[in-house]
């Protein structure tokens, strides 16, 4: 009898929690270190024992006073925690066992029986439907265009969303690079169906619609997000093979053609932070890169959407010189919400989309970093995308006024 129903337990099993990496035990520590000493420990550590960052997403962006926060598998954490405690560094375990909270999140979810929501977090061929039912029902609003294919052969849609009124201007929104920031493929979601169910009563959307169009793309790393649905929640890479190396995948935030392989990126195919073989080495970002260069003559923005920390970037990342029109980017992160309360310069880093497409001519290029600034990070619950998603519209409609009354 215990046999059957172990069995049984199997066949109903929800699929997606027995995904093939587990992290049982596994802990995510939060550090703060208080001084250069205490920085240059950290560093040290991270180049002794494999530490996963996810905030800041490298050890070169550690600094003292901020918070750090990282992952690190069961059999290593007691050996970091005694090392913080020997080193009087002021830790925080944000997770004391990773599995659990991967599970909490695909708990019943049995996914590819649930329908699409925009209070939840969809896989991919919920996306795909999606974007397919919002253009067939929005004929007048929006559009899917196929712009290319990702490295496993899926096609990459954009949704072009705006009035149908000849050659307008254009904010490219770009979501879902780095595979496991759940929460930024589902604000583009959350965009387009607000914009279209918005269009005619609110006045401010009504008037952006009128006169420009958004290019929408609702998941750039395609191959990344359904790894994370079906083998890894925490991947982040693309899933591209690397010749001389069993590791997979490309940081796609640092392999466009920008100061390429420079500050804060890595060419250990091993690491997050890879930057490819080239720039443009990997099929997706070409097809961005191609898709984009071929339409400069309308784009006036780009905005890039991560997580977390809830801030608000701008450039540069690869070099600490001040963008010719800096004071005016200040400016607008200033007055675009108060859900983004901090204001920072990009983070240094090479090879990252929002520099590249700033040095293209599109002078207003933005990263958000969503919610939360930690408590979950990317295992944010569902019960946040709607609280998320509209502090960030609120942004995003601030800054697209901007360059609406700004940018001919
Ligand atoms: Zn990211």
């Amino acid at each position: 009898m215990k046999f059957l129903v172990f069995f049984l337990g199997l066949l109903v099993r929800p699929q997606a929690v027995s995904l093939a990496r587990r992290f049982d035990s596994e802990k995510v520590f939060r550090v703060t270190p208080q001084n250069e000493t205490q920085v240059n420990f950290l560093k040290e550590l991270a180049s002794a024992v494999q530490l996963d960052f996810w905030h800041p997403d490298s050890v070169h962006h550690i600094v003292a006073g901020t918070d750090v926060d990282f992952q690190v598998s069961s059999y290593l954490a007691n050996h970091v925690q005694m090392k913080l405690e020997q080193n009087e560094l002021q830790y925080e375990i944000l997770f004391h066992n990773l599995q659990e909270e991967i599970e909490k999140q695909f708990k019943g979810k049995s996914y590819f029986l649930k329908k699409h929501s925009y209070l939840k977090y969809n896989d991919w061929d919920k996306i795909v439907a999606w974007t397919e039912r919002i253009a067939r029902n929005n004929p007048k609003m929006v559009s899917r265009i196929e712009i290319g294919k990702t490295y496993e052969g899926r096609p990459m849609y954009l949704l072009k969303v705006g009035k149908e009124t000849g050659r307008k201007r254009v904010i490219f929104i770009e979501c879902g690079t780095h595979a496991r920031e759940w929460i930024s493929p589902a604000f583009c979601q959350w965009f387009v169906k607000q914009a279209t169910s918005t269009y005619g009563k609110d006045k401010e959307m009504t008037k952006l619609l009128d006169s420009m169009n958004f290019y929408v793309l609702p998941v750039f790393n395609i191959d990344g997000y359904v790894w994370t649905w079906t083998e890894n929640r925490m991947w982040r890479k693309n899933r591209s093979n690397n010749s001389n190396s069993d590791c997979i995948g490309t940081d796609l935030n640092r392999n466009f053609k920008v100061a390429w392989g420079t500050e804060s990126s890595s060419d250990d195919p091993c690491d997050e932070i890879y930057c490819g073989s080239s720039a443009e080495s990997e099929q997706e970002t070409k097809e961005i890169a191609n898709f984009i260069r071929d339409h400069l003559a309308v784009i006036r923005g780009y905005i890039s959407f991560h997580s977390y920390s809830q801030m608000l970037m701008f450039p540069y990342g690869y070099t600490y010189k001040m963008a010719p029109n800096h004071v005016e980017l200040v400016n607008l992160i200033m007055g675009s919400s108060p859900g983004f309360s901090k204001m920072y310069k990009l983070n240094p880093a090479s090879g990252a989309s929002l520099d590249w497409a700033y040095d293209e001519g599109i002078k207003h290029a933005y990263v958000f970093e969503l919610r939360d600034h930690g408590r979950y990070g990317f295992m944010l619950p569902e019960s946040k995308i709607r609280p998320t998603c509209k502090e960030t519209m609120l942004a995003v409609k601030y800054i697209a006024s901007h360059i609406l009354a700004s940018a001919p």
